[in-house]
């Protein structure tokens, strides 16, 4: 198969057509018509086999993932996705594997209206880059460094589902329920857009958790120029993550194993009726973790009052 055909047969055909472009896949450059009255919002991720997912994981997995984490990236700055491109790196033509990446892509172009533009697709060890543009109201961005002290600190729906999957399935620990729910979290996160696009407006702040929650939410803290206390008895955990701990979880491994993809943001305290009405229209439930203080750094604080202890923050490609 010629790369012209595989583009051809695997991308061009890909779902969705928006009136906004131009030209899409097929010529030199893509063309669109940015709305008025809108700025864009631009982000790009890459993950490798074996460093971003398991080699193991399934091509429709790896097709949703590369696009959900980057539209996570959208959700963290309150945008409205419009169009990807997508660069592929494969070590062969695999039909069986571009099927289903193809069709693990295209299930999220096609739930969140994103048209594919354009893209390369190039012969190598297998990686993926995908780039994600949105728009956004001028002035309305969810920045890292917007939070103040006396903030209250939110995070959406579970943490550490996704490390606790991964660590599991590296070890090829049987699949059971509980594990599934969290392999599932691990291999498809749910980009949080509904959120994000909610919170404009009522927030200043945010950022998604894709390194762990500790790494990221001290990105707030350090470009903010503050710090963060947090409460590990109001960290939100799901049933299935519970499950594997006979009392209290592992906190280092729920607060740095990352990939989570769920947003952390924050609100002046006052905003709790904004943020309770913006609750009514939403499905992902939203808790409040802590407070941003004067002092640098993220205070982890267990039931007792003591500090936990903890050895990094979370993970790092150059450490
Ligand atoms: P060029 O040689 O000009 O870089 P290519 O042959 O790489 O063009 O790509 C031809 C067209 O197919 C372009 O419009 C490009 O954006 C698109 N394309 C290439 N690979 C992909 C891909 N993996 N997904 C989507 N579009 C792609
Ligand atoms: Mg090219």
């Amino acid at each position: 198969m010629a790369e012209f055909e595989l583009i051809e047969r695997y991308f061009s055909a890909i779902a969705v057509r928006r009136d906004d472009v131009v030209l899409g896949i097929g010529d030199d450059c893509a063309v669109l018509e940015v709305p008025r009255g809108r700025q864009l919002a631009v982000s790009t991720d890459t993950l490798v086999a074996g460093i971003h997912f398991p080699h193991m994981t399934s091509a429709q997995d790896v097709g949703y993932k590369s696009l959900a984490v980057n539209l996570s990236d959208l959700a963290a700055m309150g945008a409205h996705p419009a169009w990807a491109t997508l660069c592929l790196t494969i070590p062969d033509e695999d039909e069986l594997w571009l099927q289903g990446f193809s069709s693990g892509f295209s299930e999220l172009l096609k739930a969140y209206n994103i048209q594919l533009i354009g893209g390369d697709t190039t012969h190598g060890p297998l990686s993926i880059t995908v780039n994600v543009i949105g728009f956004i109201k001028p002035d309305t961005a969810l920045q890292r460094n917007n939070a103040r002290v006396g903030d209250k600190i939110y995070v959406t729906g579970t943490i550490g589902d996704a490390g606790l999957g991964l660590k599991k399935m590296l070890a090829s620990i049987q699949h059971e329920s509980g594990l599934r729910y969290c392999i599932s979290r691990l291999n498809r996160p749910t980009p949080r857009l509904d959120v994000g696009k909610a919170l404009v407006g009522i927030s200043r702040c945010a950022i998604d958790i894709s390194d762990g929650l500790l790494a990221d939410l001290g990105h707030i803290c350090t470009q903010s120029r503050c710090g963060a206390r947090i409460y590990m008895e109001r960290i939100p955990l799901s049933v299935e993550l519970r499950q594997f701990y006979d009392n209290l979880p592992d906190w280092q491994d729920v607060l740095t194993s990352g990939d989570d993809y769920e947003l952390c943001f924050t609100l002046p305290a006052d905003a709790g009726d904004a943020l309770n009405t913006m609750q009514q229209g939403l499905a992902t439930p939203v808790t409040c973790i802590g407070e941003i203080v004067e002092q640098p750094g993220v205070q982890c604080l267990l039931a007792d009052g003591r500090r936990l202890q903890t050895t990094h923050s979370g993970y790092d490609h150059f450490k």
